[in-house]
Parts: C-alpha cells; structure tokens; sequence
C-alpha cells in the first residue's frame, strides 16, 4: 500500500512519553539487579526506623510529666500544691491530687484534667522524707517507670509494629503506584471471568473492515479445531492500530465478549516499574494466569509504552523496559497457537514499536482502527443514544454532517453532553440545538488538534484528494486506488490509497513518471479551482521532488547523463553526528541535477494540468460526492469514472 500523502501519516496524535517511574526518596535510580533498588533504599528505611523510635519515645514517654528543679518541687510541697510522691531510682513524680487517678495506659503519669504531674530529678536530701511527712504527703516506691512489662511494650513493641505498619504502607502506596517491593511482580490485570463481558459487536459502529478481521479472531476462539485441523495457523498477535478514542478497548471487549472467553487486561503503562525485573515478572504472571484460563484474550492497552523500539531511544536504554518487552517477546514465543491464547493489543503510536514485536509469530497481523466517516458517525450516534429521549424533531444524520473528523468517543460525549445540555434547560426531549450546543463546545477543542476542517479546507482536500485519484485512474499502469478520504489522518488532512497490484522489483522509467504526476495531481486540481497555492501539498512536493533526483543521480534516466550514476557516499560526521554526504561530482554537475528536477516537474506539471483540465467535469463530480460521502472505496470510484466514460 503507497500512501500518498504526509510521510507521519501512522504518526496519530503524539503523546507525551511519560516519565519513568516516581522517584523514591532515598537514593537515586534503583540498582540494576537489585530488587530494592540498592542499599542506599536499605540504609533511608533504616533511617527512618530510628529517627521515627526515637521520636515515639519522645513523645509519649518522655514529655508526659514537666521536668522541674528539685528545689521548685519542695516548693510545690511546701505550698501543698504536690499531694503525693512516687519515688523512683531516677525520679520523683509529684501528683496534685492524693490518690491515684484512673491509670491510663500510655499517659499513666498524666491524667490531664484530673491531677497534674511533675517530674524531678532528686538530690541527695535527708530531710525530704521529714518534710513529706510534715506536709502529709503520701509517698511510694514505683520500681522504676511502674509495670517493666507496660514501659517495655511502650518503649520498644508499639513503636516498632507503628513503624512496620508505616512501612508496610508506603509499600503498598509504592505498590499502587508501579514499584512492589515485597510481592514482586504481584499481578494488577482485572481478570474477568467467562461470560462477563456484555460488549458485542453491535455496539461498536463505523469499523466495518476492523470489525471484519476481528470476527476471524472471534472464529478462532470459538472452533480452533476448525483451523487446525486443516493445519492452518491461528494468529497469536493481532496489533489494533489507529487514534485515540476510536473504539480500540471496545473492539477488543467485544472480541471477548463475542467469544465468551476470558478477557485479560493490562495497559502497557502498568508494566514499567521503576524497579528493573518487576515488569517482566508481571508479564510472566499474566501468561501464566492467562493460560490457565484458556481459551481467552489477553489485551495489552498502549503497547507502545513497553514496546518503544530499542534502537531510537534517545535517553540511552531503559533496562527495566527491555527487559520487560524480552519477556512479552519470550512468551509470546512461547505459547502454542493452539492452546487458545490470542493476544490483542492497541497502540496509537505503530511507529515507534520495535520491530520485533511485529515479526511473524508476534503481532504479526496489524488491523486499522481509524474515525469513522459519514455513515459509520450515524451509527455510533445511533448506538450511543438508545438510551437517551430524542425529540422526534433530532436528525442524527444531520449531527453526523456537522461532526466530521470526531472520533467514536467524541460522538459518545457528544450524545452525553447533550442530554445534560437538555436537562439543565429543563427539557424532557433531547433536541436538535442541545446537540449543535454539544458540538460547538467540542469542536473548539478538537480544531486545536486539527482534527476538524473547515468548509472551505474541507472542499480543497477533497478536490485534492480526487485529484490524486483521478491522475492515478488516467495513468497507464499505476497501482489502482483503493480508497479516497478526507476524514483526517496524522498530519494529513485527506489521503488516497493505492494497492499494488503485485510486488515489483523494478520500475520502469515511465513508472516513475506516472508517479511523480499523481504525486502533482492534488496540487495541480487544488491550483484549478482556488488559483492559486496551497501548502496542502508540502509532502507531496517533496515525494515528487525525490524521485525526480533520483531518477537523475541514480538510475541514469537523465538527458545529459545518461546512464551513469552519480553517487553521494556517506562520510562519517563525528560522534553522535549523522553521516555527512559526500557528492562524488562536480559542482557544475549538481547545478545542472537542480535545474533537471525543476525541469521534470515542472514539464509534469503542466502535463497532468492539461490532463485534469480536459477532465474537469469528472474531477468536480467526483469531489463532490466525496466531499458528501467523506470515503470512497474503489468499487465507488470506479463507478463514478465509469458513469462519466
Ligand atoms: P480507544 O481504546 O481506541 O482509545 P475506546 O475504545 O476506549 O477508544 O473508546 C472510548 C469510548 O468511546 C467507548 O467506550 C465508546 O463508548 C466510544 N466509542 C469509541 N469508538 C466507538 C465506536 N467505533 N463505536 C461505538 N462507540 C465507540
Ligand atoms: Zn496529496
Ligand atoms: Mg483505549
């Protein structure tokens, strides 16, 4: 499949890479081969045990009872403030009342409102003892801080199961949020049993070709027998592709649900841990979980996030995500294809997977999950307002007009705001202004992302987009195009697809050409009808544009140089530098390769203008019912040239 316009076209919606892992706050990145994350992690708890001890005892034990001078106790006497006396090895504690208050457990010697306390530390005075007497003060021996058994649990058991239960909570808080410590590789999927699933097929709409492939899958789980026995291979991999919000989770629900199988599911993000070898022990968990639960479907939601290619990672490699992806890769190997395992995954980032999750016997089959166009818009508004009250007077068929470029989940908030639109003005009907409301309020939202075209960009790329196509129906030998839209892709505002007929290893000079004109053909129908330029066309341009050098410097297609070849080598550009390129010509040469290509094109140019020209009623009429129907396959096309023939 060529795909003529943006070259990012998989490149949907960019997300922000997220960062790896919170941080703890004793010592720095974990340890490679370390579990704990090294013996600086070790050492803070350690720390914190006894900073924490020390801090208990403090509290509790210590600064229970005011400490006062020895002299200012005899003064507490002799005013008869201090009613009893416990004598101690270290102390005295004064009591303001004469008999023992309600012993409290842990402020035994502080009873507050009741009596108060004062400790002393006692100086060698003989006449103490006469002065309590004197004043009718009771006094007593205590062994030491009372009850030994009491003091010790107070002291040393409390204080440390405090801490063990802090400790074991910042485990669990670490747990929640990536790091497991104690149960390593402990598993987080929701596994949700047999028959659970209530998603089916018809409630995702506007996926036709998606929904297609995935009712193979639903066959293979349902018979497996059926295709092994005829010696066929059932899939193990089926990678759904395509931008937020478009129905990925759901298509996979309801592949399970179709099925009646279990359905396992892990987002990729919930397998990065920040300790190296917990997001490979979980995988191996949920392979394990899942194949004793076979037949089902295991479904890893942002596969990017453990499968970003190995070699384009900047920050140098992530040990902890590799090994992670070596384990997916190890026991997506390792499992028959006949045990009934099938994994699903989705990504809106296939360009940056590593390769070799997308080898044969891994995520071998790629199904696209893209917005859905005119039709399918109705459907999804259909099936997401069966349960709310419409006016008789909403056309849903109207709100799908108005709402190109939105995705599933967009016309799902769509219906939803809505209704809350219709509540709050006190209406029991939903109508047709609570949806152009709801609309408005999203569609300036979505514009930012350049997801919603205006009428007039709308018109262009449709009379681009059949400008593309129509050069490529007129063009002798070009691969015939398989579909035409305007609902927007990545970068691209519209784009025209082509199926190659058979594998070719060679192209022919006039091929080339014919691609280089239907490369022009979207500027030259935009020209037509605008008069003037658009940027629309940049990558277009520089498709063209490439392949008109190089049908000069490599393939010798050129008039003044024919059949020789002029090569660039590569040069070595320092470190961390790409490779610089060295032309192995003169200058003089490469002014003349300039003027050529500007030649070619421009000779192309008029050429598919003339072309277009003479066919300007069919490039009007085929526009236009793209522009009304927003996708047109090719059987469509072909019926529109054939009508006009
Ligand atoms: P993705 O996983 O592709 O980001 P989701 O499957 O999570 O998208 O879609 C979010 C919600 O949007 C779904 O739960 C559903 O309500 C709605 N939705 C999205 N696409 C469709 C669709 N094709 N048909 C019906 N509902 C859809
Ligand atoms: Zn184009
Ligand atoms: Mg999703």
């Amino acid at each position: 499949m060529s795909d003529l316009d943006a070259p990012g076209d998989s490149q949907w919606d960019k997300k922000k890479p997220k960062k790896d892992g919170p941080q703890f706050p004793f010592g720095g990145p974990s340890q490679p081969g370390s579990p704990l994350g090294g013996w600086k992690f070790t050492i803070g708890y350690v720390l914190i045990l006894i900073i924490g001890m020390s801090l208990f005892n403090y509290v509790f034990l210590n600064k229970v009872n005011p400490t006062i001078d020895f002299s200012e106790f005899k003064t507490k006497i002799i005013s008869g403030e201090i009613k009893r006396v416990e004598l101690s090895d270290s102390y005295y504690t004064g009591y303001t009342a004469e008999t023992r208050t309600q012993p409290l457990p842990l402020t035994r010697r502080y009873s507050g409102s009741q009596e108060e306390a004062f400790r002393t530390v006692p100086i060698n005075d003989e006449n103490f003892v006469k002065l309590m007497d004197e004043k009718g003060v009771a006094y007593y021996a205590v062994s030491r801080e009372g009850s030994t058994v009491l003091n010790l649990i107070f002291s040393w058991v409390l204080p440390i199961a405090f801490f063990i239960f802090i400790w074991r909570f910042f485990i669990k808080r670490l747990g929640n949020m990536g790091g497991n410590v104690l149960a390593v590789g402990q598993n987080k999927a929701v596994i949700v049993a047999e028959g659970d699933i209530a998603t089916r097929f018809k409630d995702v709409a506007g996926v036709d070709e998606a929904k297609e492939e995935l009712v193979e899958v639903v066959d293979f789980l349902k018979n497996p027998k059926k295709y092994t026995d005829i010696g066929g291979k059932i899939p193990k991999g089926v990678l759904l592709v395509g931008p937020p919000g478009t129905g990925k989770t759901l298509l996979a629900r309801a592949v399970a649900g179709e099925a009646a199988v279990s359905f396992f599911r892990m987002s990729g993000a919930d397998f990065v841990e920040m300790f190296v070898g917990v997001g490979a022990a979980r995988v191996r968990d949920l392979f394990k979980q899942a194949r004793d639960k076979a037949p089902c479907i295991i479904f890893i939601d942002e596969l990017d996030a453990i499968g970003k290619s190995r070699i384009n990672t900047i920050a140098g490699s992530n040990d902890e995500r590799e090994q992670t992806l070596n384990q997916l890769l190890v026991e997506m190997d390792g499992f028959d294809a006949t045990s009934g395992l099938i994994i699903l995954a989705a990504t809106n980032r296939p360009d940056v997977l590593d390769p070799a999750l997308l080898r044969p016997g891994r995520f071998d089959r790629q199904v696209l999950v893209d917005r859905p166009d005119l039709k399918g818009r109705e459907e999804i508004l259909k099936i997401h307002s069966r349960d709310v009250k419409l006016s008789p007077q909403v056309d849903l068929s109207v709100v799908s007009r108005i709402t190109s470029g939105f995705s599933g989940a967009d016309l799902a908030n769509i219906v939803n705001e809505a209704a809350l639109l219709a509540v709050r003005a006190g209406r029991k009907l939903v109508e047709q202004q609570d949806f152009d409301e709801a609309i408005e309020k999203t569609v300036a939202g979505l514009q930012k992302k350049t997801r919603v075209l205006k009428p007039e960009e709308r018109r262009l790329t449709a009379y681009h987009e059949t400008g593309h196509a129509l050069v490529a129906a007129l063009t002798p030998n070009a691969d015939p195009v398989q579909k035409i839209s305007i609902i927007p892709r990545g970068f691209a505002l519209g784009y025209t697809l082509q199926m190659p007929v058979e594998d070719r290893y060679t192209v022919t000079q006039s091929d080339l050409l014919g691609k280089i004109d239907i490369l022009l053909g979207g500027r030259v129908a935009e020209e037509m009808i605008t008069g003037e330029f658009s940027t629309g066309a940049a990558s277009d341009l520089t498709k063209a544009t490439d392949i008109a050098r190089k049908m000069i410097t490599d393939y010798g297609m050129s008039g003044r140089f024919k059949n020789v070849a002029l090569t660039s080598r590569g040069v070595p550009g320092g470190e961390h530098q790409e490779p610089l390129f060295q032309r192995e010509y003169s200058e003089a040469t490469q002014q003349y390769i300039d003027e050529e290509i500007a030649h070619v094109v421009e000779q192309r140019y008029a050429m598919v203008k003339a072309m277009l020209t003479e066919k300007k009623a069919l490039l009007d009429k085929v526009s236009a019912v793209l522009l009304e129907k927003e996708t047109l396959d090719e059987k469509e096309f072909k019926r529109l040239l054939a009508g006009a023939a």
